[in-house]
């Protein structure tokens, strides 16, 4: 049997209690439904070889790792000079739904995009004249990172759509300072599609193997996202992926790394792999219990920390 193989069915063994002291997130009603007891994680190498374990076929929504998806298209339709007149590149050592910011900090515009204000203000400017066409362009976008056809689950976006109250309300406030610009139903209901994308681990893992290659397609080798881009996306994995603890986990894992509240964490070790774990229960600022000792495990084994 492979050495990473057995490496890796036996990180998922260890982790599991940890995963286990977390929590399921409850704020999206549809989320609640995750069995807080799955765990799996993918490695996929730049040599387009991968090995999973756990629970790795279990489907799950990208939630906040698609800020990262989509911060890379916009800044490869935009440019850099006007993405980020829109948003700014500071982590705000705040929880990822906070409001405070934006009234305290000027200019009033978001001060990073992973943030829920930054994404909404990134996924406003995706290309496109209707919800549709925007939608359309993201897809295909996130199909041609994965190389497979990949969909959204419509109702954990319903569900975050009837509840994204606090949402709609960052984007009053930035459309009242003309950091957003157009109907904000239409936004959210493009944005809450956008966090219901679908995938399992290894598709995810897939995603971080494209960072981690500089942008460059491992089976066609076509740049897929240009490789300024794609060192800009890391750099914010970096200093904001984890939420208010980018920090903790930079010194603790010190991998690029992004993760979402349904339990997600897509990580990029440049030059050697893409990650993707999937663990639902979370600790309470938001990050996969099982996922982050996955993850503080692995880099310490290989020493991936690129610190
Ligand atoms: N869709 C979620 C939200 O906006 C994403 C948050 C997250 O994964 N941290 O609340």
């Amino acid at each position: 049997m492979n050495h990473t193989q057995d490496l890796l069915d036996d990180l998922i063994n260890q982790a599991r209690p940890f995963a286990i002291k977390g929590k399921v997130a409850d704020y999206i009603p549809a989320l609640s439904d995750q069995d807080p007891t799955d765990l799996a994680i993918c490695i996929y190498s730049l040599d387009n070889t991968s090995f999973y374990s756990g629970d790795y076929m279990k489907k799950f929504t990208l939630q906040s790792i698609s800020k990262v998806i989509t911060l890379a298209l916009v800044l490869m339709d935009y440019g850099e000079e006007k993405v980020f007149s829109k948003v700014g590149m500071e982590p705000t050592g705040d929880p990822f739904n906070s409001i405070a910011k934006l009234e305290t900090h000027k200019p009033s515009k978001p001060l990073n995009p992973m943030i829920n204000a930054g994404a909404l203000a990134v996924t406003n400017m995706i290309k496109g004249d209707t919800v549709i066409e925007k939608w359309d362009r993201l897809l295909e976008f996130i199909c041609h990172l994965t190389g497979e056809k990949v969909s959204y689950n419509e109702d954990v976006a319903y569900s975050e759509l009837q509840t994204a109250n606090l949402n709609r309300s960052l984007c009053y406030f930035m459309k009242q300072h003309g950091v957003i610009t157009g109907n904000v139903e239409d936004l959210l209901v493009l944005y809450t599609k956008q966090c219901a994308v679908e995938m399992n681990c290894v598709d995810l893992a897939k995603i971080g193997a494209v960072f981690a290659n500089d942008g460059i397609d491992l089976e066609t080798g076509r740049q897929v996202i240009s490789r300024d881009v794609a060192r800009i996306c890391k750099t914010f994995m970096v200093t904001c992926g984890m939420y208010n603890s980018s920090g903790e986990f930079a010194i603790k894992v010190g991998i690029p790394a992004k993760s979402g509240v349904s339990g997600g964490i897509m990580g990029s070790v440049p030059g050697k792999c893409g990650i993707g774990v999937f663990g639902p229960a979370l600790d309470e600022i938001g990050n996969s219990s099982g996922g982050l000792k996955l993850l503080e495990m692995l880099s310490t084994k290989y020493s991936w920390s690129i610190f």
